[in-house]
């Protein structure tokens, strides 16, 4: 008997790096050093956590783990999509000016530069397709449809999601924050159900084996210490976050105020062949949280979920976007040992039950 556990994605970026971005941009080919830097040290201090499964802490996803495939395409423009957070800052996503629509950079290059540091399994996080559908104008294009970009779109998604299955990614999780967010942008549903639809044409292009290693993440967002959609009741996402064709679901749930009714919520609508990875750790809560406390939300969650079926993860990356200081390294690194710690614990005392 095993409990799985897994980080999200991010790592806060070391200062030196983020002082760099900011004056000569995230693509200045002088920085390949201290990019390079900062994926070793990652990675090693990731290892050092005790973590089974790890990530390069998204150290070269500039700007965000949203965008990073996109960012910098030339048929764009920067008036796309606002992200609203609840301490009032916005986050913006480009606008799709002419088609085709094609990636810029698929998340398989990161995984390359990780595995030259990793001894562990390595995860990594793709953005989902309901996320980048955003990017196409609510007024269309003259002479490139919303079908024709749907269908580059879905190319352009099975691509990457191939490539980091191929080259040996533990498990490939898309980032499905907006889930959340469609509820609050549309209550009736629909946006929610069309982004369903969209991810389910995406996961159907795979085997039932390599769904296996496909999860989504969902969660009310995190920036700066701040969510866009907790206010959202989870009752309302997760009949249909279910929904998805996923082995896999990485759930924040340590922010939540009642945790208890949303793992009833989990409990009703999960599926014999989903896993379920919790959040033990809150990201956004500066407070570092004890192996105990951990432990204690590892074995509340087994009241509801069979523990063939549960694992645990942190609430969401430190910092999904690149200039994020509001959580140092150092703070990231001792929140990830006590969820790892913490699931042992709860393990030991679940085996002697
Ligand atoms: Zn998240």
């Amino acid at each position: 008997m095993t409990i799985p556990t897994e980080p999200i994605g991010s790592i806060p970026r070391p200062p030196a790096l983020i002082d760099a971005v900011a004056r000569r941009g995230a693509e200045d080919p002088g920085l390949d050093a201290l990019y390079d830097g900062a994926v070793r040290d990652t990675v090693a201090r990731f290892e050092a956590t005790g973590s089974p499964v790890i990530t390069d802490g998204e150290q070269r996803k500039y700007h965000n783990f949203w965008t990073y495939s996109v960012h910098g395409l030339a048929n764009t423009a920067p008036d796309g999509f606002k992200i609203p957070f609840a301490a009032g800052h916005t986050r913006r996503m480009p606008r799709l000016t002419a088609g085709p629509f094609r990636y810029r950079r698929f998340a398989d290059d990161f995984l390359d530069v990780a595995m030259r540091y990793a001894h562990r399994p390595l995860k990594q996080a793709v953005i989902s397709p309901s996320a980048l559908s955003l990017m196409y104008p609510a007024d269309g294009i003259r002479g490139y449809s919303r079908e024709e970009f749907i269908d580059d779109l879905l190319r352009e998604h099975e691509t990457e999601v191939r490539r980091c299955l191929e080259k040996g990614a533990h498990s490939v999780q898309i980032d499905f924050t907006e889930g959340r967010l469609a509820m609050k942008i549309d209550p009736s549903g629909h946006l929610l159900n069309s982004f369903i639809d969209l991810n389910n044409l995406a996961l159907s292009r795979f085997s039932a084996n390599d769904r296996k290693r496909i999860g989504v993440h969902t969660c009310p967002g995190g920036d700066r210490d701040s969510t866009h959609s907790a206010d959202v009741d989870y009752a309302e996402l997760l009949p249909s976050l279910f929904e998805l064709q996923a082995g896999n679901f990485y759930i924040a749930l340590a922010g939540e105020k009642d945790r208890a009714r949303v793992l009833s919520f989990i409990r009703r609508y999960m599926k014999p062949d989903q896993r379920i990875f919790v959040g033990v750790i809150a990201p956004i809560d500066p407070r570092i949280e004890t192996p105990h406390e951990v432990r204690d939300r590892v074995l509340e969650a087994s009241e509801y979920i069979p523990i063939e079926q549960l694992g645990t993860t942190d609430d969401c990356g430190f910092s999904p976007f690149s200039d994020d200081t509001s959580t140092s390294r150092d703070t990231a690194f001792a929140k990830i040992r006590a969820r790892v710690l913490g699931t042992a614990l709860a393990l030991e005392m679940i085996g002697k039950r």
